[in-house]
């Protein structure tokens, strides 16, 4: 065995040796893969093999669309079958709602290019004629579906000895019977893992170990966000009018999903699979896989799959005639939000993670590929925030996860909404006035484990979201809370905030090494600066105030905390000059925003607060009332006279009163997340994460204004300058959308030429109720970036007219917010 390896990939299933292929074929020889019984052993054996291309995330989607390309491919490439079967993926729709996600899905898939169709119920039959098309009490009547012809399953088992096989071609080699006991750092910054057949020495190391991610996670003292949760299939014996069928000249059957039943339904070997995913299945292993577990499976349960064994022979009416061979119940990865963990793990360097896959043998390929492209370039190749393992915080511990991952499995198959907001393991985090702001209305969402107001509701209105993919009974109340904010003053508890301070001799000279723009030079002032990857894409937007002469007070997105937590940790200099502290926690933060805003905190501070005493982008620490060391920083995402107030978490309720004391003469109230979203569109304020990734550069995201390419070395500076020197390859625009009845864009929609080609994407959208305006922003090529161009969106289907709208389209030129 190896001693020294540039990489050593821990764990032996399709996820760990799609890795192990993808850095041998970007050309790392000197790779091993460790697997502490046989490759396959853990989920992957027993895998139903199925690959659907179905996904809502635009991340995901470009990972399994790449994953099932690889696969037709692999078997010339490496002389070893995987058998794919093309069959296609019939997904049925049973009411209007659902018929709306479909329609949603394909405007993301339109963007990734991957090929789908809406289809009739005549066209299901045909496709599909063993299926009853329903319309009685009993079963639901089909009224359309989404058919992808280009999927179908695999032999996961094949489709890892073909990976093996490409794997080592390229020189790298795998260790069977060989299981990682410990990790541990040597002298010189290297790993050495630890195997009963000895060490391996490595630069990097990733973990690749299913549902064995706990135990692996704690070896290095990292809670990894995963915990499997049991998963069943039925294998049903020969069903004689599939049968029939087959004989007489019909193709194999598309793998089948009755969405609405939360069921899937594939043909093998003249019978069926039927793959539930049910209520009451239980989360497993929260502590850890037991040793005596190995290979095994898990007793079935047939009683949790009835109702969905019967919905299935209700809709195949053959399946009755056909007897059960066995029920497979196996653990399977889970994560909060469904989507696996691909990425660095933080607070450690050159540690990997590719676990938490509950659809592993569909994205292997795909999270093989990004993975191998992150750790040997630097970055990956596409945006990979959806899967980045740090968009989950330390509040993902084990009583969350056991919750969160239950719930995802059994809504796997639920209508994805784009406001939807589950209710289990909430609420966790919350700022200090919550109860406060319930009582005032609130109708609670949850980001990164904070609950945050979404919208409030008047009195008499029922306090809960009718989820939609259309304009639904929230409208009309966050409307009112725009006006309010626009007209006269209102509130918003943004504390989720991420807060950093930087203290230290070398704070500034770090911050502008890491950031496009120059940090403040003068205590007081405030800079919008973005960090950027090394080819030029945003990868964090931070707000840099510098309080004093040696002190920056760096805040970020709610959601980002450990995302940049993490990487500005691994960034600081190692001679001591900067000192971090992450004070999320210790600061709250209120939003006063409107044009009596003034007048409503002058009567609660004695600091000057007129454009001379206190200009727009300053920051200061006043008081407020009784509060005392309150960073007031006058900026604001909504594009409003306003200040955001960082407070010392302990005056929360103190604040809070004194705002509305002193507001109650204008009306002030409060105003929600829904609100922010449609104030924020029309000023076409980008929001990171969905308009600014690392897909676009601050040149294409139309941020040149805070870019400094005259400044000493920053990263991505050298490749912003090539891409000056080049061309951009897109542009952003603000977009009105005409002609919108009741669907307004909410991102991920396809952009064309009018009557023509794809032009562009929306990356968000929203209604601007002040303006009455149906909004998207977005990028599309540089020549259509244009005021005015003619433009159309697709929304759930239908082609819309649109305009490109100037930057900002509510007051544009900032009167508002200097006033
Ligand atoms: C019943 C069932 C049906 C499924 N059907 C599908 C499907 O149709 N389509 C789909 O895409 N997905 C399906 N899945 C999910 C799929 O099986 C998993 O997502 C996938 O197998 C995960 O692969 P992996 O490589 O991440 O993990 P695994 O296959 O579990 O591999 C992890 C490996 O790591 C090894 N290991 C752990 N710790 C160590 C250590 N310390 N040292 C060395 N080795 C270690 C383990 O032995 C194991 O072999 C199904 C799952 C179940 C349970």
């Amino acid at each position: 065995m190896r001693t020294h390896a540039r990489a050593v990939v821990v764990g032996g299933g399709a996820v760990g040796v799609s890795t192990l292929y993808h850095l041998a074929r970007k050309g790392w020889s000197d790779v091993v893969l460790i697997e502490r019984a046989e490759l396959t052993a853990g989920s992957t054996w027993h895998a139903a093999g199925l690959l659907p291309l179905f996904n809502m995330s635009y991340t995901v989607g470009q990972l399994h669309k790449y994953s099932v390309d690889l696969y037709k491919r692999l078997p010339a490439e490496t002389a070893q079958d995987v058998s794919f079967r093309v069959t296609g993926n019939l997904r049925l729709a049973t009411c209007p709602e659902r018929m709306d996600e479909y329609r949603k899905y394909c405007g993301t898939a339109n963007t990734i290019g991957v090929p789908f169709r809406i289809i009739t119920p005549g066209e299901v039959k045909e496709l599909w004629p063993l299926i009853e098309l329903g319309g009685s009490a009993s079963t639901a009547a089909i009224i359309g579906a989404l058919y992808h012809p280009d999927d179908g399953h695999i032999a996961p088992a094949d489709l890892t000895m073909a990976l093996r096989k490409g794997a080592r071609s390229g020189g790298a080699e795998i260790y069977e019977h060989t299981e990682m006991t410990a990790l541990e750092r040597t002298a010189s910054g290297e790993w050495r893992v630890r195997t009963p057949q000895g060490d391996i020495v490595a630069e990097h190391v990733v973990f690749a170990t299913g549902n064995y991610a706990r135990q692996t996670g704690r070896m290095v003292g990292l809670e990894i966000p995963s915990i499997p949760v049991e998963h069943q299939y039925i294998v049903y014996d020969v069903c004689p009018e599939l049968e029939r069928y087959r004989r007489g000249g019909g193709r194999e059957l598309a793998v089948l999903r009755e969405s609405d039943q939360s069921y899937y339904l594939r043909e093998e070997r003249m019978g069926w699979i039927l793959g539930p995913y049910e209520r009451g299945a239980p989360a497993r292993f929260a502590d850890g896989v037991p040793d005596w577990f190995g290979k095994s499976l898990f007793e079935g349960d047939l009683e949790r799959l009835l109702p969905h064994v019967e919905a299935a022979q209700r809709r195949v009416p053959s399946l009755e005639h056909c007897g059960i061979k066995d029920i497979i119940n196996g653990p399977i990865a889970y994560t909060p939000d469904g989507s696996p963990l691909i990425g660095p793990a933080w607070s450690v360097r050159n540690l990997w993670l590719n676990e938490g896959h509950s659809f592993g043998i569909t994205a292997a390929g795909g999270a093989g590929w990004q993975l191998a492209e992150w750790i040997v370039e630097g970055e990956p190749g596409i945006d990979m925030l959806a899967v980045d393992p740090r968009r989950f915080g330390a509040y993902a511990g084990r009583s969350y996860l056991i919750a969160k991952n239950e719930e995802t499995y059994r809504n796997v198959f639920t209508i994805h909404f784009p406001d939807e907001e589950r209710p289990d393991a909430r609420p966790a985090k919350t700022s200090p006035v919550y109860d406060k702001l319930s009582r005032l209305g609130a109708v609670w969402g949850q980001r990164y484990g904070w609950e945050r107001a979404n919208w409030f509701a008047p009195a008499g209105v029922e306090r809960s979201d009718r989820w939609s993919f259309r304009r639904t009974n929230y409208f009309e109340h966050v409307g009112n809370e725009v006006r309010l904010m626009r007209e006269r003053v209102g509130i918003m508890d943004l504390t989720p905030f991420t807060k950093h301070e930087a203290v230290g001799p070398g704070a500034e000279a770090w911050l502008n090494g890491l950031v496009a723009n120059k940090v403040p030079a003068q205590p007081g002032r405030i800079a919008l600066c973005h960090a950027l990857t090394p080819r030029g894409g945003i990868r964090s937007e931070f707000t840099i105030t510098r309080l004093a002469s040696e002190r920056f007070y760096v805040v970020s997105a709610g959601a980002a905390e450990r995302y940049d937590s993490d990487y500005l940790r691994k960034s600081l200099p190692t001679d001591g000059s900067v000192l971090l502290s992450n004070v999320t926690g210790a600061r709250g933060c209120f939003v006063v925003a409107g044009p009596h805003s003034r007048a409503v905190l002058a009567k609660l501070t004695s600091a000057p607060l007129d454009n001379a005493g206190f200009p727009w982008l300053t920051g200061r620490a006043i008081e407020v009332g009784l509060a005392t060391d309150v960073y007031a920083l006058r900026v604001n995402f909504v594009g409003a006279l306003g200040w955001e107030l960082h407070f010392p978490i302990e005056f929360a309720h103190h604040l809070l009163d004194a705002l509305f004391a002193a507001g109650a003469e204008f009306g002030i109230g409060m105003v929600g997340m829904r609100a922010m979203e449609s104030m924020r569109m029309e000023k076409s304020y980008r929001m990171w994460g969905t308009d600014l990734t690392r897909d676009y550069s601050p040149f294409e995201a139309g941020l040149d204004r805070f870019v400094r390419l005259e400044k000493a070395g920053f990263i991505g500076k050298a490749a912003l300058a090539e891409q000056r020197a080049r061309g951009v390859p897109h542009r952003f625009a603000t977009i009105e959308v005409h002609g919108v009845i009741d669907a307004d864009p909410l991102g991920n929609e396809p952009l064309f030429a009018p009557g023509g080609p794809m032009v562009g994407r929306t990356t968000s959208g929203y209604y601007g109720h002040a303006l009455r305006k149906s909004l998207a922003i977005g990028y599309v090529k540089p020549e259509l970036a244009q005021v005015g161009t003619q433009l159309e969106v697709e929304i759930l289907g239908e082609r819309k007219r649109a305009t490109v709208l100037p930057d900002s389209p509510y007051d544009p030129e900032n009167r508002e917010l200097r006033a």
